[in-house]
């Protein structure tokens, strides 16, 4: 068994990948497979996984590589389906452990026909795309047993920002079990279609996205792991400790609010450097495509900007209002 990327930079190749997905669906895992392909359930030691009574227990979902180039999910979720296994990461309740999107983590993509993470609310899955089938796959385990809480593992392009990541009706989660000081909070109508969180709210879960650095940061797994301790301990789950040091103790939330999508046209690029966080100034235009500039009547802020801009992606990053919380 390789050890979990810790101190180095994080980069999978093709191969790495293939052997990782053959780890995770062998024997030893084997006992935890879903039917649906990429899912794993663990319930802690004593407890039937047909005992109905488990509606009680707490249920949780841990999601990685939904977004499949960013493969820092997929890389803790060995280490935990690991611990799991040696029964040392759960003393009580379920834990559901989500692959996303696996034929895109194989082929080291961030999806294959569309994104994943902008297609939970196809009401038609076309068979031909990868991605409205495997949203229908996951809405529908949603659906069935919704857990108490979904934490979906990712990573950034541009910077090496930690940033937690939610729609507004998951702020409490959001400053309760945060271990980040940069929060976006969106509104619903500011993304290009409907995200796992989202669905997971629809079924009453509690949910946020943490987005753990850049893609081959090495620090990508310290900051996954943080927040997934927090989350079992919280939920009282394990009182086991799965990183040497907690991260520091955020006492300022700086957080972003989308007042915007930056929708992108052919040719899209910006026209400076950016990456979270930086100024737009009003009446200065900051990037432009085939439609012509793109201007703001107001300054604004800016949240995860694509540095890259494929022909299918339909949003390029946010514009944001800015805020500062005190955290006691
Ligand atoms: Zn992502």
């Amino acid at each position: 068994m390789k050890p979990i990327f810790l101190g180095v930079v994080l980069r999978l190749d093709k191969d790495e990948r293939l052997g990782l997905w053959t780890r995770l669906n062998g024997a030893m895992f084997q006992p935890y497979k879903d039917t649906v392909e990429g899912v794993w359930r663990f319930v802690s030691h004593g407890q039937d996984t047909s005992d109905l009574s488990r509606e009680d227990l707490p249920h949780l979902w841990i999601v990685g590589s939904v977004h499949g180039n960013e493969a820092v999910g997929a890389v803790v979720l060995e280490r935990l389906m690991m611990l799991a296994h040696r029964g040392e990461l759960i003393e009580h309740g379920e834990l559901t452990l989500v692959l996303g999107n696996p034929a895109a983590f194989l082929a080291d993509q961030r999806y294959i026909d569309r994104d994943l993470n902008r297609a939970f609310g196809l009401t038609s899955a076309s068979p031909s795309n990868v991605e409205a089938v495997r949203q229908a796959k996951l809405h529908s385990l949603l659906q069935s047993r919704p857990p108490q809480f979904v934490l979906d593992l990712h990573s950034v392009s541009s910077g090496d920002h930690g940033i937690i990541v939610y729609p507004r009706e998951s702020s409490i989660w959001a400053e309760r079990l945060g271990c980040l000081g940069t929060h976006f909070c969106y509104s619903k109508e500011h993304m290009a279609g409907e995200t796992l969180i989202d669905a997971a709210h629809r079924y009453g879960a509690g949910a946020m996205v943490v987005e753990c650095g850049h893609h081959h940061s090495p620090n990508t797994p310290i900051v996954a792991l943080a927040h997934i301790q927090k989350l079992l301990h919280y939920f009282k789950m394990t009182s086991k400790a799965l990183i040497d040091e907690p991260l520091p103790q955020v006492s300022i939330i700086t957080r972003y609010r989308s007042t915007k999508m930056i929708r992108p046209y052919r040719g899209f690029k910006f026209l400076f450097p950016v990456e979270t966080g930086s100024a737009i100034e009003a009446h200065v235009p900051y990037a432009i495509d085939a439609r012509g500039e793109h201007v703001e009547d107001q300054p604004a802020w800016l949240m995860m900007p694509s540095l890259e801009v494929k022909p299918h992606d339909q949003d390029a990053g946010w514009l944001c209002s800015l805020e500062q919380i005190t955290q006691v």
